[in-house]
């Protein structure tokens, strides 16, 4: 017998299943809306202008690749630090923020959530309901019960803010509670600043842990306002994790530049927390690569490269409200007569629909038109080549 034939089949990730039913599928006119991926108008990933110009400054160098520190590259760090907390905030030189390079926005979730479970003790952690479908099973996997607070109301397609204090407040004392700074996915529901001030309190009196994942900023509003809530928290003075991507804003999806950020109470503690941290990551996978993070580093350091990133930034954001103001008309033209002005007012990359299971599996055998199960569907997947057959098709399942 081999070793591996007690060794269980795992059960399928329910978006690359979907990946692998939309290839599978003859159709010419398919749509994939379960992407978490931005597309372009032309339906391409697009590699940034500003990236190109410093990944062909690197290239030029000729570098050679010798290891990164343990907590990464320390112009990235520093950078990632400047745009979460803003350029002009007293945490930057305070000595309180630790800050590592981490493989994406999944590692510096896992390098928080081990960090906590070793170094302070914490078991139990709650995330928002629903949520991205991988914060469950990656809290879980790192030792951590997990729970859910209430978050989406379905039937105004926007914030149960009552529910979510309530459950926040509900959680035993010290609980880590995991929060979507900007952009939330799925749901693309956010809060405002006094729902976050609520939120703020309620935290504060019940000594939880706040972790901000931020994968999405620059997708809302713009990149200062889309961390409303990080600084809103730097300010309330408390100690607070930050889990932040640049997968989506650089469209630098593998190369895996994420960063984990804690928030410490005082320049000493900073330096313990680094140095525990360091022994998470050592014993993990060492340290981090050096491209993604060489490259956004550059642009990110350098104001011309920064200026065209920002634009390029701009243009998706854009683009996807375009998409946004465009699939909500062409339902209602379509004679849909719910209320579909939510899809306008959610941010981010995503879209809850409000599509159920049914009408999903529809959308796939009838139009070829894929979407998560939940009704999720990436907004930035539509363009104006395929935004009149997905609209026509979903009007027909609401119908
Ligand atoms: N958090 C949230 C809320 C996300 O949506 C994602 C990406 N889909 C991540 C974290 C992970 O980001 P990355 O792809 O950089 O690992």
């Amino acid at each position: 017998m081999s070793l591996f034939s007690p060794v269980e089949m795992a059960p399928r990730d329910p978006i690359l299943g979907l990946n692998e039913a939309f290839n599978a599928d003859p159709r010419a006119e398919k749509v994939n809306l379960g992407v978490g991926v931005y597309y372009d108008e032309n339906g391409k990933v697009p590699l940034l202008r500003a990236v190109q110009a410093a990944e062909e400054a690197r290239v030029a160098e000729h570098a050679p690749r010798t290891y990164l520190p343990m907590e990464g590259l320390a112009p990235y760090d520093q950078a990632v630090q400047k745009l979460l907390l803003g350029a002009d905030s007293p945490l930057l030189s305070s000595g309180r923020l630790v800050t590592a390079q981490s493989i994406g926005g999944t590692g510096a979730l896992k390098l928080g959530a081990d960090f906590l479970y070793r170094l302070a003790g914490k078991r139990l952690v709650a995330i928002s309901d629903p949520s991205w479908e991988n914060h469950r099973s990656l809290f879980e996997t790192a030792g951590y019960e997990v729970v859910t607070y209430p978050y989406y109301d379905p039937a105004t397609h926007g914030l149960n803010l009552q529910g979510m204090l309530q459950g926040i407040e509900a959680l035993p004392e010290g609980s880590v509670v995991v929060l979507h700074a900007c952009c939330h996915n799925p749901t693309g529901v956010d809060l405002s600043i006094e729902q976050w001030k609520q939120v703020i309190e309620v935290v504060r009196k019940r000594n939880h842990v706040p972790f901000l994942d931020i994968a999405y900023q620059g997708f809302g509003d713009n990149l200062e306002d889309d961390a409303a809530a990080v600084r809103l928290f730097a300010e309330a003075d408390l100690s607070f994790v930050i889990s932040s991507s640049f997968s989506k804003s650089f469209s630098l999806y593998g190369e895996r530049v994420g960063a984990l950020t804690l928030v410490t109470g005082t320049a000493e503690e900073g330096e313990r927390v680094l140095s525990q941290l360091k022994r998470v990551i050592r014993t993990n996978y060492s340290n981090p690569p050096t491209h993604g993070a060489k490259v956004v580093a550059a642009v990110l350091n350098n104001p011309e490269l920064y200026a065209m990133w920002e634009q390029e930034l701009a243009e998706m954001r854009i683009r996807i409200k375009q998409m946004r103001k465009a699939l909500a008309n062409r339902l209602r033209a379509a004679g849909v007569e719910q209320d579909v002005s939510f899809i306008e007012k959610q941010r981010g990359m995503f879209s809850y629909s409000g599509l159920s299971r049914e009408q999903v599996d529809r959308l796939a055998q009838e139009f070829a038109i894929y979407a998560v199960g939940s009704g999720r569907i990436c907004v930035a997947a539509l363009n104006n080549r395929n935004i009149d057959t997905v609209a026509d098709a979903i009007a027909r399942v609401m119908l």
